[in-house]
């Protein structure tokens, strides 16, 4: 098959469809891989680098999909993209649909089969391409929140892990899933004094095992976040409701309790946010004060580490490139339902529930 690789284009967005390592597995798989000239430059993937993988470079993007196949990138296709896009094209990526209506609109006009990264599942019933971007925001959370808890930043002039005869600072993680538990491993190494508040008592038990007494863990009842909120100066917003908007968890009274100089970072905000008081903020302006507290609820947190995301998010999605690319579309779905769960449009209709339900479009 013919595979393309376009520069992403969307504003502040350095990672790529595939690095180089991906595209030599593709090339030893007897695959042509065409990349747009400069697609990896952000984050130091040379052209040359592609040419050694045994990649075509093409100078734009308009080359790339008219020589290719199936096209892989990161971000939803911008308006440019979506009219390169024809019926025998297969198209696989971040799409979100639910919420863009004019994309989706789009990508049923142009024919081509869609394949969203984030509704393909697995056999657990997980989202095993939307993990390597839980994991990095989930990381990423502890040091930023480290960050802005500087004074010269506007915070509380706390050190996460105290030092000998100073106690550590208290960082409470809302949500023991994929980012709370990543957070969690990064707090404890900077040996904060972490406690995880969830829902699922399952879920809690496994954590208590896995982090042993290195962690507290506490139902996530209204009264047990209160209290947390009021003690803790790192509040971690890491819940997810499949499907629906984040819960508010952190209301502005409780803010109100929280010492100054604290700080909250709602991972979760690119789902509503779970505190009353996030919206969503960008890598360029990434912080707020509501009632003394320090806001940090950037959308996009991977972006901020795209070598690191887009080396994490290639792990994952290079199994299916390589079995789409070996069977087509059609075949490597037949073959696996679980990469046919990620097929949101084909044949210009909305192909998955979900997704035609939010849009109120027909399935
Ligand atoms: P996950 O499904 O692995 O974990 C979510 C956890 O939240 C589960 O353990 C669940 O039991 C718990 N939960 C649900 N309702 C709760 C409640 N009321 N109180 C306490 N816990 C509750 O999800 P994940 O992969 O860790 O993702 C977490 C969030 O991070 C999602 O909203 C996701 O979209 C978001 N995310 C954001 C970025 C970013 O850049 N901002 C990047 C990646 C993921």
């Amino acid at each position: 098959m013919r595979v393309g690789v376009p520069k992403e284009i969307k504003n502040h967005e350095y990672r790529v469809g595939l690095t180089p390592a991906s595209v030599s597995e593709l090339t030893a798989a007897g695959h042509v891989v065409n990349v747009q000239t400069q697609a990896g430059m952000g984050i130091d993937f040379a052209d040359e680098d592609y040419v050694t993988a045994g990649a075509v470079i093409l100078p734009d993007a308009t080359k790339v999909f008219a020589q290719s196949d199936m096209i892989v990138k990161v971000k939803e296709p911008q308006p440019g993209e979506i009219a390169m896009l024809e019926s025998r094209h297969l198209l696989f990526t971040y799409l979100h649909l639910a919420a863009d209506k004019p994309q989706a609109e789009g990508l049923m006009k142009s024919g081509a089969t869609c394949i969203a990264y984030e509704t393909v599942t697995s056999p657990s019933g997980a989202l095993p391409l939307l993990k390597p971007m839980s994991e990095v925001a989930g990381r990423m959370s502890v040091q930023v929140g480290a960050h802005y808890l500087e004074k010269e930043q506007g915070g509380r002039g706390v050190l996460l892990g105290g030092v000998p005869g100073v106690a550590p600072a208290r960082v409470a993680i809302l949500g023991g899933g994929v980012a709370g538990v990543n957070a969690a491993q990064m707090a404890v190494g900077m040996r904060a004094d972490v406690t995880i508040y969830d829902i699922n008592n399952d879920r809690l038990a496994e954590l208590d095992m896995f982090f042993s007494s290195q962690i507290k863990t506490a139902y996530a009842s209204k009264a047990a976040i209160a209290a947390a909120v009021a003690k803790a100066h790192l509040v971690i917003g890491a819940v997810l409701v499949p499907g629906a908007a984040a819960p508010k968890l952190v209301t502005r009274e409780m803010l109100k309790t929280m010492k100054r100089g604290s700080v909250l970072v709602d991972i979760a905000i690119d789902q509503g946010g779970c505190f009353e008081t996030s919206h969503a903020t960008t890598h360029d302006d990434p912080v707020f004060v509501e009632e003394g507290v320090i806001h940090y609820c950037v959308a996009n947190m991977p972006g901020a580490v795209a070598r690191t995301s887009a080396f994490a998010l290639n792990n994952a999605t290079l199994p299916f490139v390589l079995r789409l690319a070996k069977l087509g579309a059609e075949a490597a779905m037949q073959a696996d339902p679980h990469l046919a769960a990620g097929l949101n449009v084909s044949d210009g209709k909305i192909r998955h529930k979900a997704v035609a339900e939010a849009l109120d479009l027909p399935f």
